[in-house]
């Protein structure tokens, strides 16, 4: 590990819908002072007893341990938009698990970030008029070539997701959408296929996480040179498409 990341190289559960590793919260340690669960961070373990004074001050609003909310998500979704031709075809290209129609796949991959909106909404049960319909997991490029054929063969609105850490709604279903829409998460496309040092370029494909990307780089002794703070989860193709 960088002496100055500040990221965990250790790989982790990820809360579904909300940002972080599930062993990292912030936990009341007494009424006043907060505790940072886990070992992965340099503030884990510690207890914290001017943090909550300090967002009172900046908010101008009481915090109180009475005053949590229960977080929970309502799995009660709309119906899905189904394509049959688009689906067949996709289904001809990929292996059964690259493909996910379930709930909670259906609802992660409709969001982003965006803690006032999306997460809040998410994290509160609340309801959602339009979502993805289904997902689909790329490995390779033949793979990405199947899925954009049968998307403009069909007429079926194709998503790119990355790490959904975005906090601009970029991820959000436009909720009068008719058509099918597929979002194809590119997590499975992580390799480094080349790497030139002579010239400082590299082929990298899209879907690597960039904490992975960093972590790899390094055995080599290089870096990408780009350190958002979302480092941990978000993707190399999200950083690009948001001008990150
Ligand atoms: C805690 C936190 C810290 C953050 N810190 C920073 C920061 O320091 N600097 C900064 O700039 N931003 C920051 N962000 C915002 C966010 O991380 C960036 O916008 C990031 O670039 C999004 O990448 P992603 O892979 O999560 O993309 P996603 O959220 O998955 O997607 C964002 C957009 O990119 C598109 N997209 C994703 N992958 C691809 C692809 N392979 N090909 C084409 N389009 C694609 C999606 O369709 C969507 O429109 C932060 C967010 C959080 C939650």
């Amino acid at each position: 590990m960088k002496s100055d990341a500040f990221y965990d190289p250790r790989d982790g559960e990820r809360y579904v819908h909300k940002w972080g590793y599930a062993d990292t919260r912030f936990e009341f340690d007494g009424p006043r002072a907060v505790r940072v669960t886990g070992d992965r961070y340099k503030i884990s373990g510690f207890r914290m007893p001017y943090l909550i004074p300090f967002v009172e001050e900046i908010i101008k609003l009481p915090i109180s341990q009475d005053d949590l909310i229960e977080e929970w998500v309502s799995y009660d979704l709309p119906d899905q938009v189904s394509n049959e031709p688009f689906v067949a075809d996709v289904r001809a290209a990929l292996k059964a698990e690259q493909i996910a129609s379930d709930a909670e796949n259906r609802l992660a991959h409709s969001h982003g970030q965006l803690s006032v909106d999306e997460i809040f909404r998410v994290l509160t049960g609340g309801s959602f008029t339009r979502l993805i319909d289904v997902v689909v997991f790329p490995e390779s490029e033949d793979d990405v070539r199947a899925i954009v054929k049968a998307g403009v063969d069909h007429d079926v609105c194709l998503i790119p997701f990355g790490g959904g850490t975005n906090v601009s709604g970029a991820l959000a279903v436009p909720e009068d959408e008719a058509r099918m829409i597929c979002s194809v998460d590119m997590r499975r496309m992580n390799r480094i296929l080349w790497v030139d040092k002579e010239n400082n370029l590299a082929c990298i494909e899209s879907g690597i996480q960039g904490k992975e990307l960093e972590l790899r780089l390094e055995e080599q002794g290089l870096t990408s040179g780009h350190d958002p703070d979302s480092i941990e989860f978000s993707t190399l193709g999200g950083w690009i498409s948001t001008n990150a």
